[in-house]
């Protein structure tokens, strides 16, 4: 069974509503139904503040009709129903369809939308799939959201990847700790930090989402022995000024979270109205390396169309190549002369 219907039920439903003097966009959600939860609608106070603009629907979304709504060609790389397999050592296993909210910037909304319930048949067919690869050495439970599972199905799946001899990594990618954090119980942790090697990357993107709970559910991850990473997408209205960023990720590393990919948002419809230009993009991570310790700043990555895989992208620091030396750009735009060989 999976974690909880945490669906808004109606009645709450209208009574925000009421709260934020407007009503959903009826074919926004149509095309992509609305999902929240009693805590994330509780953060909320209006619906373009920071977190009520990633699950409120917004007619917006109608006016991008951008063709494909599988920009990185996931489906074709998909050797097995539920695997990615773009990389020849790593896979991403999608083992829930099911996620705590609907993010409306979601790339996955395809998968999402139907959101039922992975059937153990999909899982064994993904886990045989690994098994006969023995250059996957690293496997990345994604989805939806991997923590949706209950405690004994999410360990049933590590077990079996677990006891793959070829498999020496495993990797979490969730935004629970951020939308549900109360599903991350010590006895959660705990059950995750016995499958070590294990990493957990969770999906953050403001400040407001780092509240007492969420802080709490990255101390039991972090308190466990599970070395923690941060995924945020950039998100035009919602987190691409400087000082946004610089708070959110200097106090993820507080919480012992290591920023670890700051994304472009990808070309799924629906979603042109949070996207950040490219150049205005590099511009804005020049302004992060002199205010950020080294370990707050995330690489930028843009995953390229049609499964190019990720390449992390860096404002221009090499002006010139000379013969003998290069001409680099400092952070505070000074110019130095470096010797090339
Ligand atoms: C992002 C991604 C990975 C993981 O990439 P890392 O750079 O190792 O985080 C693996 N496979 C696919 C298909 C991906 O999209
Ligand atoms: S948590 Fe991730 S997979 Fe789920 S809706 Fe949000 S972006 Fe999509």
């Amino acid at each position: 069974m999976a974690f909880g219907d945490n669906r808004l039920p109606l009645k709450s439903r209208s009574e925000l509503e009421l709260k934020l003097n407007c009503s959903s966009p009826a074919s926004a959600v149509a095309t992509f139904p609305q999902k929240a939860n009693a805590y994330v609608l509780s953060l909320i106070q209006s619906a373009h503040d920071p977190i009520g603009r990633q699950v409120l629907p917004d007619p917006r979304e109608l006016d991008d009709q951008t063709a494909g709504n599988d920009p990185l060609a996931e489906e074709s790389q998909s050797p097995a129903p539920q695997i990615i397999h773009r990389y020849p050592n790593r896979v991403v296993f999608l083992v829930s369809d099911q996620c705590a909210v609907h993010c409306r910037f979601c790339m996955r909304k395809r998968r999402v939308t139907v959101g039922g319930e992975v059937g153990a048949h999909l899982i064994e067919q993904g886990l045989h799939y690994i098994r006969s690869q023995s250059q996957i050495n690293e496997v990345v439970l994604s989805g939806g959201d991997p923590l949706m599972l209950d405690d004994g199905r999410l360990t049933g799946v590590l077990q079996a990847l677990r006891s793959i001899p070829h498999v020496r990594l495993l990797r979490i990618h969730t935004r629970i700790p951020s939308m549900l954090p109360q599903r991350v119980t010590q006895a959660l942790a705990q059950r995750l930090a016995a499958f070590r090697p294990i990493y957990v990357n969770i999906h953050f993107n403001h400040p407001a989402e780092l509240t007492p709970q969420a802080r709490h559910a990255c101390g039991l991850l972090a308190d466990a022995g599970i070395p923690l990473g941060s995924q945020t997408v950039l998100l035009k209205g919602i987190n691409d000024e400087p000082g946004t960023l610089i708070e959110l990720f200097e106090t993820l590393l507080e919480l012992r979270v290591r920023p670890y990919y700051l994304h472009q948002l990808d070309r799924v419809p629906g979603t042109a109205h949070f996207r950040v230009a490219l150049d205005n993009a590099l511009a804005l991570l020049a302004k992060l390396r002199g205010q950020l310790s080294g370990l707050a700043i995330p690489h930028f990555m843009v995953d390229l169309p049609g499964g190019g895989g990720k390449v992390a992208l860096t404002p221009q620091a090499i002006l010139k190549k000379e013969e003998n030396h290069w001409l680099i750009r400092n952070w505070e735009g000074h110019i130095f002369q470096y010797p090339f060989g």
